[in-house]
């Protein structure tokens, strides 16, 4: 279960890790701020290689990633820990678990083998922050290209930027959660900065081939303002381009903000159309009802491409997939 980690170098007895954007100066016997690396007589070593708290077969649309490998079916694995401390997270159990007791032992060919049983063309990495197995997923991922599989990581993209070439540039697709549009959202809610989330989706965008997907999670009086959800609109247009599909999903009171109210369906409702207005081609709703905010039409003609429900997939429209039936236009995305 534990292995030698990447991205640190040492500081005397201590070592520093590099691998997320906290930095940690850890002393000798000691864990970072994700509990899940630590110090061994010098060297910095990952507690969570080839473990497991969790493995699932989900819908790709649940991670959500509507323009990669629509309706397949994805074997998704989590361990514990995470560089964030998010008050509202939904996976509080797992992400702050503050122990590794209770992982289970995977290999990574006992993944591939368990993906190609269940029929999934792709293994995804989630559930908790995979920054924190990132050696492991590494690992996980080369077994998955090597038998023909793909990898999907969905993170808070919060990386340092080398950490985070090296980790995108071996994953085939990714949703990122860009948690808010400001700064103070990230320090007061999450322990974490908006800065280095941002550079990974530039990184992700256009230093690697790894397909991006960017989801926000709107917070009744934390995030969604029209304001903020314009100006985190108008930086994916300008700074990752307008295919890039950006997924507006409901809260729901969990962890430490219970007494915070569900997002209300128009709220979601808003921030779709503050998208499309701002030039998004690719904007859906997610937790809520919404058969038009989780429908794929063409950017050109506006032809249905894809219909979901819930998670699952409706129909698929495509003689060619990419290709508009409608107009003949390339419509940004994985589709085979
Ligand atoms: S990955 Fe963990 S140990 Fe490394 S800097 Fe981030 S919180 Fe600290």
């Amino acid at each position: 279960m534990t292995a030698p980690a990447r991205w640190w170098h040492p500081e005397g007895d201590a070592v520093r890790c590099e691998l997320c954007p906290h930095g940690c100066r850890i002393a000798r016997g000691r864990r970072g701020a994700c509990g899940v690396r630590e110090n061994r007589e010098g060297q910095l070593v990952s507690l969570v290689a080839r473990t497991t708290s969790g493995l699932a077969v989900d819908p790709i649309e649940k991670k959500p990633l509507y323009h990669f490998l629509p309706g397949s079916k994805v074997l998704s694995l989590g361990t514990v820990g995470c560089t964030l401390r998010c008050r509202f997270c939904q996976n509080w159990t797992i992400s702050q678990a503050g122990t590794i007791d209770g992982l289970s032992s995977v290999g990574p060919q006992e993944l591939v083998t368990l993906a190609l049983a269940e029929g999934c063309p792709s293994v995804a990495f989630t559930y908790n922050e995979p920054a924190v197995f990132a050696e492991w997923a590494l690992e996980a991922a080369e077994a998955c290209h090597a038998g023909g599989l793909a990898a999907v990581a969905v993170s808070a993209g919060f990386f340092q930027p080398e950490a985070a070439l090296q980790f995108f540039g071996a994953m085939d697709a990714a949703n990122i959660d860009l948690k808010a549009f400001s700064d103070g959202f990230y320090r007061r809610l999450c322990g974490a900065s908006l800065a280095p989330v941002l550079e990974t989706l530039e990184i992700i965008r256009h230093r690697t081939r790894c397909w991006l997907e960017v989801t926000t999670l709107l917070i009744p009086g934390e995030n969604d303002t029209d304001v903020e959800i314009r100006n985190l609109c108008r930086w994916v247009v300008r700074a990752l381009g307008p295919d890039v599909p950006v997924h507006f999903s409901a809260f729901h009171p969990d962890h430490r903000m219970r007494s915070v109210p569900a997002t209300p369906r128009r709220t979601v409702a808003r921030a779709r159309t503050i998208g499309l207005e701002q030039g998004l081609r690719f904007v859906y709703s997610g937790n809520v009802a919404d058969l038009e905010g989780s429908t794929t039409r063409c950017p050109h003609c506006q032809t249905t491409l894809v219909t979901r429900d819930g998670f699952r997939v409706n129909e698929s429209r495509w003689s060619d997939p990419g290709v508009c039936p409608g107009c003949g236009g390339l419509v940004a995305g994985r589709w085979v």
